[in-house]
């Protein structure tokens, strides 16, 4: 991943919510971007998959790379075919309930792969999979319409980590679950970049709880720049005071 003096100004704004961002991302890397409220963080991550420019309006400039050739291995326990039309870039959504997009939990987790044109009866093994590792308490045939915060959070997450983006982009990713569920998807996300050699970028206020899996810290400041970047427990330390200038609580 190669971003490049990346500034976005949506319209009807004076300042820029990115400001000239510079990010050098090597493959397999696992980043936690942190930073306060309204920084960028969600803006950032949208970016990076594409999103924004086609459905926002303003003023993108600067570069985004991703490099979609296999430089890496295949997600592991995957099927041929999905493996061959395994996304480059997956993204989860801050709000769970904007991605949920089918009637039941099983349809719902294999949209993305369907639009690949995968088999979802092919998938099944793996759907069921996802699911579990992400502590899904229910099972495909549930409906989708009804599920609390915290489980459509967790269904959406399965949606994404299923397909095996090359590219995994998670926003706060366990925003809305008690402590058990939380550490449960963590171990569902790590596990999951660890067997494919995935790119990992999550946007996280919890530093303390993923700092054992990530291997480098990025912190965005209030104007939407990069205040810190670096190897992950030496930035905390080094960057303490820059981290406490940009509002970002450190863990002791
Ligand atoms: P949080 O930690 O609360 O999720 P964040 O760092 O993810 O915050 P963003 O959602 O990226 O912040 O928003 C950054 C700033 O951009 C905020 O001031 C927000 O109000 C503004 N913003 C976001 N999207 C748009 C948009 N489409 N048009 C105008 N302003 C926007
Ligand atoms: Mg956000």
């Amino acid at each position: 991943l190669d971003v490049r003096g990346l500034t976005w100004r949506p319209f009807g704004r004076t300042e820029p919510i990115l400001r000239g961002l510079d990010l050098r991302v090597r493959a397999g890397e696992r980043v936690l971007i942190t930073g306060p409220s309204g920084s960028g963080k969600s803006t950032l991550l949208r970016a990076l998959a594409g999103v924004l420019g086609t459905t926002e309006s303003g003023e993108l400039s600067g570069l985004v790379l991703v490099d979609g050739d296999a430089t890496a291995g295949h997600p592991a326990g995957i099927d041929e075919a999905a493996a061959a039309s395994s996304v480059s870039v997956g993204l989860l959504l801050q709000d769970p309930v904007d991605a949920l997009v089918a009637e039941t939990v099983g349809r719902d987790t294999a949209f993305g792969l369907e639009n690949l044109g995968v088999d979802r009866a092919r998938m099944g093994a793996r759907i069921a999979q996802t699911l579990d590792a992400v502590s899904f308490p229910y099972g495909t045939n549930h409906s989708s319409s009804q599920l609390s915060g915290g489980e459509a959070q967790r269904l959406a997450l399965a949606g994404v980590l299923v397909m095996g983006p090359r590219l995994v982009l998670l926003d706060e990713p366990t925003s809305m679950l008690d402590p058990a569920s939380a550490a449960a998807v963590r171990e569902a996300v790590w596990a999951t970049a660890a067997a494919s050699g995935a790119t990992l970028i999550v946007v996280e206020h919890q530093l303390a709880e993923w700092l054992p899996r990530i291997t480098r810290l990025v912190v965005l400041g209030e104007g939407g720049e990069i205040v810190a970047d670096g190897e992950a427990s030496v930035t905390l330390v080094a960057r303490r005071d820059a981290l406490a200038r940009a509002g970002v609580w450190v863990p002791g």
